[in-house]
């Protein structure tokens, strides 16, 4: 990888042990020739690997002898031709050392917002073009004051050749609203901490795009930010001053601490402790909260400026995507925010903030991207053509492939309008240039009606391969693990296209990298009204007691004040009739049913919602469960709820109840077919498994029966990971 200052480190520990020789880059990698005494070189090979720089990694080192030739020196080579296209880091948060000089009033970068190192510092973010060299950085339009420069050109300097160095005299600089062009005396960060603390609502341009702040204890100023982004329900994320700050807000243990800590910075997500001093609006009926620590200079000062923890959610309306351009950010958030803080480096790839959690003691990402992206994933199957792969269609990402690396882009969003559909194709293009990828396989979802399908059959000249959506998840579990035997995978998600033409979702699959096979899988129902029936949870309701009582099932009374007779009438005859209701096997779509059956939520305002709030209730004090057999059929399950309900248990007994049945089922269900198979390898996924009782329960069942468990860490169960299992599924089919 480029820009992590490998080299100058190489040149450093050469000049401690007094080894001459070079280090270049060269086609696989990096090159040294070093000469010395044997114990001498002996330390300095093994110093490579343990005091690597902190961005760097090293895979592997090999070393052979060659003969002597008698140098002086150590030098810093010019690449080689042929040199790999540019490796490029993923940014990453502001290190010790510059914040150190950030908040010394002696130093020269005292206060500056954009001070950088080659340890820290935006990368993938300002990235236009290959090589990675400035010019083809947005940083090529700062010049370099002569004490910049000398800076980048000492390989003694921890800011030797760290492309984005810059100072107050020559570098971006922060200003408010457009007008002004603040610096010293009250700075525009200082100005809009001041702001903030008065009740304001910024627009505040960061390293991936926009976020829009508030302070998060300020109920008044949440509810407005709320009403104005028009983003009802979905919880906004904070960032506190520092770990103390963020301990005050969530309950942390040592692996949040690790991840929250990480240089990726991403919205860790933790159970909220009962004295949180955060508005109830910022994340309503969550059990979690979002928690980020600052990850760029800009975001210290303004947090320590401020004084308290913020609202920092994306500058966006409802489901847009992230801003990130000047114009259009001035644009789309002046209805929302009061004003902007702003500054003039430009941001060439928008990505948003990634986000994470810990589950049974593992890191579980939920979105990949600023932080994460691109650093590379193996292929343990390498593909002998290049590949790219085009992902599904909710949290949409795309993949490219070479040899034994992959490369999994940002998180794009659902990929449902015009606006998406650019990113996606514009991200493709970019990475394609980045890391010198030709494809020549193309891999898609079965899906005919996905954007991301359609684009993959406009390619020209290329090999298609289409992915089964399950296989896809089941593979990428299996890829990010290395694993390329047969595992039995429980994968639950809200829909895939099957390959018998209807709506899968409840899945249980025997297969590997190239194939699998359908094991089981939840009963079949309908889905009432398509895609409706995912943001309707009580249509699922309706289907699931159509399936279990036939005609007769009446509106429960847990949905009385929410839905009409009439409706529940028009939608249990498209039941019946299977009239605009396709079949499903989806697992999410039988969290939305219970969600709905006992009452926590009818209507959602974004997928998954039900669920999610589902789950926040379950009273896990209640140890019972439901019955519900290994075949998946949960119509006798759904019974049972509904008496349970009616004789006034309460949800959150229910639907703790229900959580260890679908667990039970799920881990009796993998270990029947991983009997079958004759293997004992399982894997959960699928955006269902990022319900955190689930998970845990499911996986306590599976250690029971003596099953091992494999489970994504780097990359989300989520659809966030089809595009990957498909490149490593292309891979190993070729
Ligand atoms: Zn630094
Ligand atoms: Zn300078
Ligand atoms: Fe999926």
């Amino acid at each position: 990888m480029q820009g992590v200052g490998f080299r100058p480190f190489v040149h450093r520990l050469a000049a401690d042990l007094a080894v001459s020789g070079f280090v270049r880059n060269d086609s696989r990698g990096v090159e040294i020739e070093a000469e010395g005494g044997a114990d001498i070189i002996d330390r300095f090979v093994e110093l490579l690997s343990t005091d690597a720089p902190s961005l760097a990694s090293v895979e592997m080192v090999r070393a052979a002898d060659i003969a002597v030739c008698g140098t002086s020196g150590f030098t810093i080579a010019a690449s080689v031709a042929g040199a790999p296209a540019a490796l490029v880091a993923q940014d990453a948060a502001t290190c010790e050392d510059c914040l150190a000089e950030l908040f010394d009033p002696d130093d020269r970068r005292f206060r500056y917002p954009f001070i950088n190192c080659t340890n820290c510092g935006p990368r993938f973010t300002i990235v236009r073009g290959v090589p990675y060299d400035r010019p083809f950085t947005t940083m090529a339009g700062f010049a370099m004051c002569g004490t910049c420069r000398a800076e980048y050109d000492d390989p003694d300097d921890r800011r030797f050749h760290a492309q984005p160095n810059a100072c107050p005299e020559c570098g971006p600089l922060a200003r408010m609203s457009g007008e002004r062009r603040l610096f010293g005396g009250p700075d525009a960060v200082g100005e809009a901490a001041a702001l903030l603390r008065a009740g304001a609502i910024l627009a505040i341009k960061g390293i991936g795009g926009y976020h829009l702040a508030c302070r998060a204890a300020d109920a008044e100023a949440v509810g407005r930010l709320r009403s104005r982004k028009h983003r009802e329900d979905k919880p906004f994320a904070l960032m506190a001053l520092d770990v103390a700050a963020a301990r005050r807000l969530v309950a942390l243990g040592d692996e949040e601490l690790a991840l929250l800590s990480s240089p990726a910075r991403p919205v860790v997500l933790a159970e909220r402790l009962a004295d949180a001093d955060v508005a109830s609006a910022v994340a309503p009926d969550a059990r979690e909260l979002g928690v980020m620590l600052p990850y760029s200079p800009l975001h210290h000062l303004l947090l320590a400026d401020a004084g308290s923890t913020l609202v920092l959610t994306s500058g966006n309306v409802s489901d847009e995507p992230i801003a990130y351009r000047d114009d259009d950010a001035l644009a789309r958030l002046q209805p929302i925010a009061d004003a902007f803080l702003l500054h003039d480096r430009p941001i060439h790839m928008r990505t948003d903030d990634s986000v994470a959690r810990v589950v049974r003691g593992r890191p579980m990402v939920l979105r990949r991207s600023r932080g994460l992206v691109p650093a590379s994933m193996p292929l343990p199957l390498g593909c002998a053509a290049p590949v790219l792969a085009c992902g599904a269609e909710l949290k949409s990402t795309f993949c490219l492939a070479k040899g034994s690396r992959a490369w999994v882009g940002h998180h794009i969003g659902d990929l449902q309008n015009a606006e998406t559909l650019e990113s996606f194709r514009d991200g493709i293009t970019h990475f394609e240039r980045l890391f010198d990828v030709a494809p020549e396989v193309v891999a898609h979802d079965l899906h005919p009606d996905y954007l991301s399908t359609s684009y993959a059959l406009a390619r020209q000249g290329v090999e298609l391969v289409g992915v089964q959506h399950h296989h896809a998840h089941l593979a990428a579990c299996l890829a990010e693990h290395g694993v390329t035997e047969l595992a039995v995978g429980a994968i639950y998600d809200g829909a895939g296209y099957g390959t018998d033409g209807t709506v899968w979702g409840g899945e249980i699959l025997v297969g590997d990298l190239r194939s699998a096979e359908r094991a089981g899988h939840l009963a079949p129902v309908r889905l009432p009204g398509g895609d409706r029936a995912a943001r309707e949870p009580w249509r699922m309701a309706c289907s699931w007691l159509v399936a279990a009582q036939g005609a007769e099932a009446g509106l429960p009374a847990t949905l009385r004040s929410q839905v009409s007779g009439d409706s529940w009438e028009a939608v249990a005859r498209l039941v019946e009739t299977g009239f605009a209701a396709p079949e499903t096997t989806s697992m999410g779509r039988l969290f939305d049913a219970v969600a709905a059956l006992c009452g926590v939520r009818a209507f959602a305002t974004y997928e998954g919602q039900a669920a999610i709030e589902l789950e926040a209730i379950a009273d896990t004090a209640d140890r019972a469960s439901y019955d519900l057999s290994p075949d998946l059929d949960a119509r006798p399950l759904v019974l049972a709820i509904l008496a349970d309900l009616r004789v006034g248990t309460s949800a959150a007994i229910v639907s703790a109840r229900f959580h260890r049945a679908v667990a039970r089922a799920t881990a009796e269900a993998c270990a029947a077919a991983a009997s079958r198979a004759g293997l004992d390898l399982v894997v959960l996924s699928g955006g269902v498994f990022q319900n955190r009782l689930l998970l845990t329960w499911t996986a306590e069942r599976l250690d029971a029966l003596g099953l091992k468990l494999l489970v994504a860490e780097r990359l989300p169960v989520n659809d966030g990971a089809i595009a990957y299992g498909q490149a490593a599924v292309a891979a190993a089919r070729r």
